[in-house]
């Protein structure tokens, strides 16, 4: 398959990269794992791609007051390897797609791209991650929570580049575990916990259109429930809009949500002591 015809260009600096993509539009390229796809299925025809993989400066994972900072080029492979970031994430990264996809593929390519059946953003979102963007005007935060808002829609704006993004580097216990597409390895559903004494943050993806945290589940855990009475309380949690296609239904993802809550809890929970 072949894409439809662009103009490549290749930004030697962020600036660069934010000044392209003002002259130019189109879309910025990291590693190419989901632009080059939909560009060859016909779903975005962006006539202009702004080559941003060679930047070094955004890619490494760095520890700084109490948090880690994974720039937005850290590959999935990078951070499976990493014992700085915290083990829900690390887990994540190693169950993504195949090792082809885990060293080609980014972090901001993946949160950016905010495909539904994505890893990360369901871990992100747990984690209560911060996202760090920047235009030509300067730069800002946006929390996990309001940084996925749709299906394959996210807050980033048009001319905006994730830098980076932070997480807690000491959360607490934490696991994610996933029901995964067996031919891909995306997640039909996913769930992120993290325990911490006796409250816990959990969130689930992959059977709703983005990652979104679960607050039943978090209030039936801190009101001293188990982790199977815990992990019940995400069908109050799930909404209207459960995802269903032909790898699963919807009423099969919803099944599952409880189960893989439970597993991701209960490894927290172990994690955490
Ligand atoms: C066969 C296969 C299996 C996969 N399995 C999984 C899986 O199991 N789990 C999973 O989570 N993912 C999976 N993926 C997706 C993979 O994780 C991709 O790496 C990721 O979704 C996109 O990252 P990328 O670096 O390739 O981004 P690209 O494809 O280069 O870009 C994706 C989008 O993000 C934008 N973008 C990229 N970087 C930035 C930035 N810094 N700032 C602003 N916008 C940016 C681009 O403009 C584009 O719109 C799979 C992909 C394939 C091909």
């Amino acid at each position: 398959m072949y894409p439809p015809k662009f103009e490549y260009y290749r930004a030697s600096s962020v600036a660069e990269a934010l000044a392209l993509k003002q002259q130019h539009g189109g879309k910025f390229l990291a590693g190419g794992h989901s632009l080059i796809p939909v560009m060859n299925l016909r779903l975005a025809d962006p006539g202009v791609v702004i080559d941003i993989g060679r930047l070094s400066g955004l890619k490494g994972i760095s520890r700084e007051n109490g948090t880690v900072r994974i720039g937005a080029l850290t590959t999935h492979a990078m951070v499976a390897a990493s014992a700085d970031v915290p083990q829900a994430l690390a887990e994540a990264a190693a169950l993504i797609g195949d090792p082809q996809v885990r060293n080609r593929g980014t972090v901001g390519g993946n949160v950016s791209h905010a495909d539904p059946a994505s890893d990360l953003p369901t871990v992100f979102t747990a984690l209560g991650a911060t996202f760090h963007l920047q235009t030509a005007a300067g730069t800002r935060q946006v929390a996990a929570a309001d940084f996925f808002t749709g299906l394959f829609e996210t807050a980033l704006g048009e001319d905006e580049l994730l830098l980076a993004v932070t997480v807690p580097a000491n959360p607490g216990g934490s696991a994610y575990k996933k029901l995964s597409n067996p031919a891909s390895r995306y997640a039909m559903v996913g769930a992120a916990a993290v325990v911490s004494g006796s409250s816990a943050t959990v969130a689930v993806g992959g059977l709703t259109p983005h990652a979104r945290r679960c607050p039943s589940v978090e209030a039936a855990w801190a009101g001293g429930s188990g982790v199977e009475a815990a992990a019940a309380a995400v069908l109050n949690d799930l909404g209207d809009d459960i995802l269903g296609d032909i790898h699963a239904s919807a009423d099969y993802r919803r099944q599952m949500a409880v189960v893989y809550v439970k597993r991701a809890l209960a490894a927290a929970q172990s994690r955490a002591g």
